[in-house]
């Protein structure tokens, strides 16, 4: 069946006009929204200027939205969707003007109304539907998928809050809520049409049907109703807009009725209420699970929600053969977070659909891929078997015959080895018996992949050895990125313009080519040196007005930027970073100032709120940040900040003004990282431990460019059987003092003992970060850090350098891997077709 045997005659394709993409038309619409749909007029509050801006620019991908959606939901045409409980997209305007090539239009046409665009994009809101790495990771991905014209929807939650504001009291953490949806996102489009019915709860009726075959249906359940958004996501000049389906939970009608008729009118309403908390909020934990009920419950409704969606779009185009169902869809699933997805698409296929087991397992297993964020014990979700039962029987039922016949394959492939079948068992035994999410999702897919060389090898080796072993093939790697369109062209202006003028701009959708600046490395461009060292002096100036208003320091933009931004957890180390600072106010402190080089420290990001050791660290910074900054011997020579509510906005400032790049988690233990890249390829230097992508970035920019330092993943792992903190301690006078200064309150005078856990755990023969055991390492590649800096020309090369190598960084690449290697779509033909609208094909 296709679109158009079964268009009625008054359903024909009709022409739009073109809009116009001139400033004049540009302004004119805008104007047109600001009075006539907002009713406000000059002189008003300046988020109505940017929410016009917003409608007038959303206008002129419309018709390329229709089109490019129409063309993917065409009969036979694969298509991707990528499930993630996160999608850090941060602001929208701005990438928008940038992909359409309208942003000079725009900036005139707001000069028109005397306004500064500039101005007008601060007013967005920043989208904080994610964490942290996991959730900007997604949203990176979708814009690479849209600019390589891959049909991929992504399918998120449309959090009524996101990410907390985190704001600094007394150098403590203090958390807000952010509710951004507060004045409306004018991006998003309610799809009413297309909402879903989720189940939970009830029991499990065992029948046969006609056929005599056993049957099952989950019966008695509370409904809750699954609401579409959609948000456009626009690829960078090629007329293409993918889609970004978020899920609202609203409650059904049908749930209060009886109540309602009882007279219980507020308990009614509760229930509505009970319902909205499923999209309420974003839990706020990064790398650790937190086992609430909610969560699974928003885990269950997004995977619910969205296969439910893909197999109406793909039996209402034309396919009813359930076996084809595999060849036309694939799901990716970010994390453990939404693999309850694989024992879904079972049920839907067994209970809704009538299929056998066997051939309901070879659908699932064919078009589920899982990719796995870390190997952090803590970060690995296990829901009880006791809140499975509650709140989904049926689909518990469905892993225990899962786990029944994936144990029998086990027991098969190594008679007799019980031990081998507990571990690999879904089902974790014990006192509280558990279901293991990771092995659910290997279990259930064609493809497991770790998120940088070394995590695939660790996941190969350690954590998934088992799984590994019997099933090699599912095993790969795919090394993170991030798109160059946001992280360059967009958050630094000043470079993307000396680039282009001297490599031509189509690196933009092709960051390999940035390689070419290669030929501007050596020392004879001293024009073109000049002009990178004047750029990145530019972006310092703005980064220092920046930490000026948010944490009035101030920030000498001749200084070395020396940041690290990212969320606080103990094995990213920001404590290392503090443990140098002090180093460095302790040289001041006793004149030892040999090779001495000014240093700005930036240190930002979000603790989770119960994470108490990760909120010392946060009062610490800002309790060293508050005694170097004041006290007179240090003379400017040493500023140290926190900049609060580290969020994706306040990096498209940060990334361009940094001169060093902070990547120093102990080895084993950051699975990738994609802060490290948006550094590089805004011509940071990076001193980093072996691990992660970082190993990756070494490899591409040459040892030469990058200070490693520190115990490679084995050293850690060997070291830990006798690890002994405390002799770096005695062997180190450097150290010593530092840890003396530390541990005598010097930096909490006025409240003794705070910083003792976290002295207690750098000390203790079981810390499994090994803080004090790089110190020396550490301080020591700072020691070349300093002297490279020195040489100014020097400095030029190694950042130049580091933007040039960039190149294997974007998630360009990033996603033509997962395509060629797991996804295996096909690029729709190419067709313009300005202004007319096709019909809908759905
Ligand atoms: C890139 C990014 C991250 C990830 O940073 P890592 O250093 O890789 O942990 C986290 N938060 C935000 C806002 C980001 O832009």
């Amino acid at each position: 069946m296709t679109s158009k045997s079964c268009t009625p005659y008054y359903y024909r394709p009709f022409t739009l006009d073109p809009l116009g993409c001139d400033a004049v038309t540009i302004g004119h619409n805008f104007r047109h929204y600001l009075s006539y749909h907002l009713g406000r007029f000059q002189g008003c509050a300046q988020n109505y200027i940017y929410e016009a801006l917003a409608y007038t620019v959303r206008d002129r991908l419309m018709v390329d939205w229709r089109h490019t959606w129409n063309t993917q939901l065409q009969p036979g045409t694969r298509r991707a969707h990528y499930m993630s409980l996160e999608f850090l997209i941060g602001r929208s305007l701005g990438n928008h003007l940038l992909n359409m090539g309208i942003r000079t239009a725009t900036d005139q046409a707001m000069l028109d109304y005397s306004q500064k665009l500039e101005d007008v994009l601060e007013q967005e809101p920043d989208a904080g539907l994610g964490n942290g790495g996991l959730g900007r990771l997604a949203a990176c991905f979708m814009d690479s998928c849209a600019t390589l014209r891959l049909p991929v929807i992504g399918y998120g939650l449309r959090y009524e809050y996101g990410m907390f504001r985190q704001y600094i009291e007394n150098g403590y953490q203090k958390e807000a809520t952010d509710h951004w949806l507060q004045n409306g996102n004018p991006w998003e489009i309610e799809r009413i049409e297309y909402t879903q019915h989720v189940q939970f709860g009830g029991y499990t009726e065992h029948y046969h049907d006609q056929q005599g075959r056993a049957r099952a249906r989950w019966v008695g359940t509370d409904d809750i109703l699954a609401i579409p958004f959609d948000m456009p996501v626009s690829g960078y000049r090629n007329r293409t807009v993918n889609t970004l389906r978020l899920w609202k939970a609203a409650a059904t009608d049908e749930f209060n009725l009886d109540q309602f008729n009882a007279g219980s009118y507020t308990e009614a309403v509760q229930a509505k209420n009970q319902a909205e908390h499923i999209s309420m909020v974003l839990y706020p934990n990064d790398s650790s699970e937190n086992g609430k009920e909610l969560r699974l419950r928003q885990q269950y409704f997004l995977a619910s929600a969205s296969i439910k969606d893909a197999m109406r779009i793909w039996v209402r185009h034309g396919e009813f053969e359930y076996h084809h169902f595999a060849a036309e869809n694939v799901f990716q699933m970010n994390d453990t977070h939404p693999t309850i997805a694989v024992a879904e698409l079972m049920r839907i296929l067994l209970d809704d659909k009538g299929v056998e087991w066997e051939d309901a397992w070879a659908i699932t297993s064919q078009c589920m891929a899982y990719t796995n964020h870390t190997l952090l014990p803590e970060a690995l979700e296990k829901w009880p078997v006791s809140l499975f039962e509650r709140l989904l029987p049926r689909l518990l039922e469905i892993i225990y015959e899962i786990n029944a016949r994936f144990l029998r394959t086990v027991s098969m492939k190594w008679p007799g080895d019980t031990d081998r079948q507990r571990r690999m068992s879904i089902i974790e035994e014990g006192p509280v018996r558990y279901v293991r999410m990771a092995w659910l999702a290997i279990v259930g897919s064609f493809s497991v992949n770790g998120v940088a060389a070394l995590h695939s090898q660790l996941l190969r080796d350690g954590l998934f050895h088992d799984f590994y072993q019997l099933w090699p093939e599912k095993f790969n790697n795919k090394t993170n990125g991030v798109t160059p369109r946001r992280w360059i062209a967009y958050a630094n202006p000043g470079m993307t313009a000396l680039i282009s003028e001297h490599i031509g701009d189509e690196w933009i959708a092709d960051l390999g080519q940035i390689e070419r600046l290669k030929q501007l490395v050596s020392f004879d461009n001293k024009a073109f040196h000049a002009h990178w060292r004047a750029v990145k002096l530019a972006n310092k100036q703005r980064l220092a007005a920046l930490v000026k208003s948010e944490c009035h320091v101030e920030f000498d933009p001749a200084a070395l930027f020396d940041v690290q931004v990212k969320r606080i957890h103990e094995y990213k180390r920001q404590l290392l970073n503090v443990l140098h600072v002090v180093y460095l106010y302790l040289r001041i402190k006793h004149g030892n100032l040999d090779n001495w080089v000014n240093r700005c420290v930036l240190i930002g990001g979000k603790a989770a709120p119960g994470y108490y050791m990760a909120k010392s660290i946060i009062k610490l910074i800002n309790n060293v940040a508050d005694v170097v900054n004041n006290d007179p011997d240090v003379n400017g020579r040493l500023k140290v900040a926190f900049i609060p509510n580290y969020r994706v906005s306040a990096m498209e400032v940060i990334a361009p003004a940094t001169d060093l790049s902070e990547q120093i988690s102990t080895a084993g233990k950051e699975a990738s990282g994609t802060g490290n890249m948006k550094f590089m390829m805004n011509g940071a230097v990076t001193i980093g431990t072996y691990d992660g992508a970082n190993i990756e970035i070494m490899d591409a920019v040459g040892t030469e460019n990058f200070f490693l330092f520190g115990l490679h993943a084995e050293q850690v792992e060997t070291l830990r059987h006798d690890y002994r903190p405390w002799e770096y301690i005695e062997r180190d006078q450097a150290l010593h003092d530092v840890i003396d200064l530390l541990r005598c309150g010097h930096f909490n005078q006025s409240e003794p003992g705070i910083f003792d856990s976290i002295l207690d755990s750098m000390l203790s023969a079981s810390d499994p970060w090994m803080t004090v055991a790089d110190f020396r390492s550490y301080v020591d590649a700072q020691h070349a850090v300093a002297l490279a800096w020195q040489d100014t020309e020097k400095w030029t090369q190694m950042s130049i350098m580091n933007t040039a190598c960039s190149g294997f960084f974007s998630t360009d690449r990033t996603m033509q891997e997962y395509n060629r290697e797991i996804w295996k779509l096909v690029q729709p033909p190419v067709e313009m077709t300005p202004g007319v609208l096709s019909p809908d094909v759905e």
